[in-house]
């Protein structure tokens, strides 16, 4: 099974990923984990790559094509896997393809964790740290006993500038834009693209994920 996983972020894809990885036998490739391992083991790919990334510059795609290449190729992917960051562009779509054509193999779902961006605002913009020890709550998920006080030490709780609603509108509204020519671009290939209700409890996202991949197996 050869699955890409996307989903605004907020929008519960890390959890998916990880109930998925546990009760599937296919990798969970993530392009963060690819670099840093590729970095980590310095091969020729991971050298380019870090040599950009410490410049503060981007890595251009033909290096991100090349790990994914090399990821996808190693034998615990053969039988499938779960792509998640990655392609991030329709120039990244293509690739893909190509790439897994040599081995005759195609991508046979796109799973999009679906949800309203206006209900992911709340959710990415309740994150609350307190000055004095650090720990972190959520104001809907992990609230404090009393509000805007620290349980564990009675500090004063802040919101990291990340946080804020015009900076995470502005990370919502880029993904959107990024997202939308992907989901059009796979939407065109029949039966790929499963749009899946992110906005309901998580195992019976998962439920829903799961009767998809079981119509793979
Ligand atoms: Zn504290």
């Amino acid at each position: 099974m050869n699955i890409i996983l996307m989903g605004l972020p907020g929008a519960g894809k890390g959890t998916q990923a990880e109930k998925i990885k546990v009760n599937y036998p296919i990798p969970h490739i993530s392009t963060g984990d690819m670099f840093r391992a590729a970095i980590k083991n310095e091969t020729p790919l991971g050298i380019e790559a870090k040599s950009y990334i410490d410049k503060g510059q981007l890595v251009p795609d033909s290096v991100t094509i090349g790990l994914v290449e090399e990821r996808l190729n190693q034998e615990d992917a053969k039988e499938g896997f779960l792509l998640d960051g990655f392609p991030r562009t329709v120039e990244q779509a293509v690739a893909l393809d190509e790439i897994l054509a040599k081995s005759g193999r195609k991508i046979e779902k796109v799973l999009n964790i679906d949800v309203d961006p206006s209900i992911l605002l709340p959710r990415l913009t309740g994150r609350r740290i307190c000055k004095s020890c650090g720990n972190t709550y959520h104001l809907v998920f992990n609230p404090t006993k009393v509000e805007g006080v620290c349980d564990n030490c009675q500090g004063e709780l802040y919101q990291r500038s990340d946080d804020n609603e015009e900076t995470v509108g502005n990370r919502l509204e880029v993904n959107i834009k990024q997202t939308k020519p992907l989901l059009d671009f796979y939407s065109q290939k029949e039966n790929v693209v499963e749009n899946i209700n992110g906005d309901q409890n998580i195992d019976v996202v998962f439920s829903d994920v799961q009767k998809i991949l079981d119509t793979l197996k």
